[in-house]
């Protein structure tokens, strides 16, 4: 791993790679291999008890899937990473690395659409109960805690309406409790924003989306930033402090504790080696090539996307603009402390509504139809602009009640802004847009 005193640009293209192994590749190779061959039933031994370190079967471990690991974990300041096959898949042993049946998780109500399936209805099958709270509440938050909750969880900006969490307030209830706040940073990418400078302990990535930047590959990677002490209560998080049978030598934290991860060590060895979900050596390869260039994306991101949302908040169809960065929204104190080099890419905005739900879905459909730059794609983070329609598509699973708490409703779309040029982007919206406006007084008083 890089030095943490070298520069941002400098550890998303070198960090975690030393060329000079195998055929000295300048670029990180795939190493498209199933498993690995050991030099002796000894070394075996070795690498299985975990007394030595190297490589075995593509599932629990692969070196290309490494250096993905390793950039990522430099770029987030964290100890170790785990790299899986998707978002959801590292939301999904993230959590269940820290919280087991009887015990409780925290969550802000305002979570991508399949996060909210994932806690609301497979953990509660697995009896892992989680409480949603409006995350702006800081009261709600305390309250929601219990004797076994374990993990705080909450989007440091929410999809899709980018929403920004207030982290240290956040950080300071689940510290309080004695648990790890737990961030998923898909949004925000750790160019935007370090989530542990302001006091989160995991950070969970949809490497899908900005880390690969350009729709071509889906991963997830949690990070550990080493900053939750586990043996403060060793009694509450026996997964890492008890006695571990996967691998000889005591505790996780007896093995890993002093320089390594023992909760990344656990993520692997139990979660990811038991349910499998594995990030393939070829999409880590591609996750990495998209990596290299993550801060100059960011930038023409962040600034594009705040220029199309300006032009939205003008705009006579357009009843209301989500976006930090606007004078108007109730997020831009929070987007100027946390988010100092730009708010991202997502956002969402609601046209004028007609009146009902199949009215509003009618009008928005009409919208997206006329659309030709701007791509109707059920994914963000792309190269190219996407838009979607939330609470049809991503939010679709959400009661009517949920789609409300979350601030979603049925004239929203959600855009994520590419990399084009952005009067094209505006010039697109600005067409699409046309019938949505809403008749004027004046228009109407003419007509008659
Ligand atoms: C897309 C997304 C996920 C899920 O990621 P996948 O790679 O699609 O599994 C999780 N969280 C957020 C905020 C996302 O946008």
């Amino acid at each position: 791993m890089s030095e943490p005193s070298s520069g941002f640009a400098t550890a998303q293209v070198q960090a975690g790679y030393v060329p000079g192994v195998v055929h000295s590749t300048a670029v990180p190779p795939i190493h498209q291999s199933n498993a690995f061959a050991f030099s002796s039933l000894t070394e075996a031994r070795e690498l299985f008890a975990l007394r030595r370190d190297g490589d075995i079967y593509s599932r629990a471990a692969n070196p290309t899937v490494l250096v993905l690991e390793e950039r990522i974990a430099a770029l987030e300041g964290g100890t170790a990473a785990a790299g899986v096959a998707s978002g959801q898949a590292a939301v999904a042993v993230a959590l269940l690395a820290l919280a087991k049946q009887g015990e409780h998780i925290v969550a802000a109500r305002q979570l991508y659409g399949g996060t909210v399936d994932l806690l609301d209805e497979t953990f509660a099958d697995w009896g892992i109960d989680v409480t949603f709270v409006d995350q702006d509440d800081p009261d709600a938050w305390t309250a929601a805690l219990r004797p076994e909750t374990r993990a705080v969880f909450a989007e440091s900006i929410t999809n899709p309406n980018a929403q920004v969490l207030d982290l240290r307030r956040v950080a300071a209830v689940a510290h309080d409790a004695g648990v790890p706040l737990v961030v998923d940073a898909t949004l925000a990418t750790p160019y935007l924003q370090r989530a542990k400078d302001f006091g989160a302990d995991i950070v969970v990535h949809s490497a899908t989306k900005f880390l690969g930047g350009h729709g071509t590959s889906l991963g997830g990677v949690v990070v550990d930033l080493g900053t939750f002490d586990f043996t403060r209560e060793p009694s509450r998080w026996p997964q890492v402090t008890a006695p571990y049978r996967r691998v000889p030598g005591g505790s996780l934290v007896e093995r890993f504790g002093a320089h390594g991860s023992p909760y990344i060590a656990l993520v692997k060895t139990k979660y990811v080696h038991d349910l499998g979900p594995s990030l393939s050596a070829f999409n880590a390869f591609q996750l990495l090539q998209g990596l290299e260039t993550l801060d100059l994306r960011m930038d023409r991101h962040s600034s594009s996307a705040l220029a199309v949302a300006r032009f939205l908040e003008q705009h006579p169809a357009v009843a209301r603009v989500h976006h930090p960065g606007l004078e108007s929204s109730p997020w831009r104190a929070a987007a100027a402390e946390y988010l100092p080099r730009g708010a991202g890419s997502v956002f969402s905005f609601d046209v004028h509504s007609a009146g009902d739900p199949e009215q509003d879905f009618a009008l928005t459909e009409e919208v997206v139809g006329r659309l030709r730059v701007v791509q109707l794609v059920a994914n963000i983070g792309d190269a190219r602009s996407l838009i979607a329609h939330p609470a049809s598509m991503t939010h679709s699973h959400l009661s009517p009640a949920q789609l409300a708490e979350a601030g979603i409703a049925w004239t929203t779309l959600r855009l994520s802004i590419g990399l084009e040029d952005v009067a094209d982007v505006i010039g697109d919206l600005d067409r699409a847009l046309e019938v949505a406006v809403p008749a004027s007084p004046r228009l109407a008083t003419l007509g008659g």
